[in-house]
């Protein structure tokens, strides 16, 4: 049965993997989507930095042949020429000294990168969906909609308020954004925040609590060319180091010639550390960790940057696909889904996939087209 399209969009909040595949797929499915981003970009933890002359994936660092929700989504945007082998051998970390060379060199052929970076996949995404940036959502409010007919059976209309308790507008009309319908799209952290302030969607609170992540502080360093016999290092759960990885072997062009960039991962206990300190001296550890491995690399980097990821990887189980097909909110009829890498998986497949769910989900809550004696009816 067709969906009669709501009256308002339907709202993600949030512009990371999981948002912009909820929104991909809210557009295939024909119901009209609006996403509110934080910041002034899309892409959250999948994602890339430049510099000059440089470029880096600073979040997730590479994604498998296996993905097939990221694949449907980068052949949708028609980068599928973009998406390359990472070419060369990953080496183990085990403990905080030893480097063990798998046999066969480690060479994984499975693993694949971007050529222009992962950033390039969630604006080209952005660039077909329907996004409003600068957006923090602090809170969802809901109301029964009077001026909805009785058989619209439409009652429901949410809204939103930012982080001081206003409400959100639309950038072009200035009128509070309405919405048939909400995805909560957000990192756990802040989905919990703003279920806190929202009693229409309190009764996630103790799903929420469930989700347990870690930190990770990632240090960029710019060094000249370094003779790397590998592209990455992966360290155990308990290494100082989660990842080091020299980007200019991962995808050709991406630093100039006579220049490596270093990417450098602390693991949890030691990220926990490093998030404490300054960036400068945060860098400088790490640095100094990372030189305790690969003795090589200059005492000083030509420059350096950091990312903080104050929660970068999920570390619970998932959450699931929601009892009886509906999150616990109230009222229970209202359109409502929850997306994000701690729904279906910890990694950016499952947050892309976990968007499809809500999607999917939102779908089946919306009011269907009927007709009874030639005459079209919604039940
Ligand atoms: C360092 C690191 C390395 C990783 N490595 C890999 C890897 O190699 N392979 C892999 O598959 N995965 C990896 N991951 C995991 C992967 O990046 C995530 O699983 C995935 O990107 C999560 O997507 P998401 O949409 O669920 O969340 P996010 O990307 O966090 O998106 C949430 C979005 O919500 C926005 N937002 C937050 N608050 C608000 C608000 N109040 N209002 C509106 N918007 C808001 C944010 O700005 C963001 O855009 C890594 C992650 C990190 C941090």
């Amino acid at each position: 049965m067709p969906i009669t399209p709501p009256r308002h969009p339907i709202v993600i909040i949030g512009g990371g993997l999981a948002g912009l595949s909820a929104a991909a797929k809210l557009q295939d499915l024909g119901i009209p989507h609006l996403i509110l981003e934080r910041f002034n970009r899309p892409g959250g933890r999948f994602n890339s930095r430049a510099g000059d002359g440089w470029l880096a994936d600073h979040g997730t660092q590479f994604i498998r042949r296996s993905d097939e929700t990221l694949g449907a989504l980068i052949r949708r945007v028609g980068m599928e020429t973009r998406r390359v082998s990472i070419q060369g051998p990953i080496h183990q970390l085990i403990g905080n000294n030893q480097v063990i060379v798998p046999q066969g060199g480690g060479y994984d052929s499975d693993r694949l990168c971007l050529l222009d970076g992962f950033g390039s996949l969630t604006t080209a995404l952005a660039g077909t969906l329907n996004i409003q940036y600068n957006r923090p959502v602090g809170a969802v409010r809901w109301d029964n909609d009077t001026k909805a007919f009785w058989w619209e059976k439409e009652g429901q209309v949410f809204w939103f308020e930012d982080e001081d308790g206003q409400p959100i507008r639309d950038h072009t009309t200035q009128q509070p954004i309405l919405a048939s319908g909400v995805i909560l799209a957000t990192t756990p952290t802040v989905a919990r925040r703003i279920a806190e302030k929202s009693p229409s969607i309190g009764g996630l609170l103790p799903l929420l609590e469930q989700v347990k992540h870690s930190p990770c502080f990632t240090g960029m360093y710019r060094i000249p060319r370094a003779d790397s016999n590998f592209y990455a290092l992966k360290g155990d759960s308990d290494s100082v180091l989660s990842w080091v990885a020299f980007e200019e072997l991962k995808a050709p062009g991406r630093i100039a010639d006579d220049e490596s960039l270093l990417i450098a991962q602390a693991g949890a206990r030691f990220s926990d550390e490093l998030l404490k300190l300054s960036d400068a001296h945060a860098l400088s550890a790490l640095y100094v960790a990372v030189r305790r491995l690969l003795f090589d690399l200059p005492e000083m980097p030509l420059t350096q940057t950091c990312k903080r990821w104050n929660m970068a990887h999920i570390s619970s189980p998932p959450l699931g696909e929601p009892a009886g097909g509906r999150w616990p909110v109230n009222p229970p009829q209202a359109p409502f889904a929850l997306a994000g890498d701690y729904v279906l998986g910890n990694r950016a497949e499952d947050a892309a996939r976990s968007g499809q769910q809500a999607a999917k989900l939102i779908a089946a809550q919306l009011p269907r087209r009927r007709s009874f004696l030639g005459l079209e009816i919604q039940s």
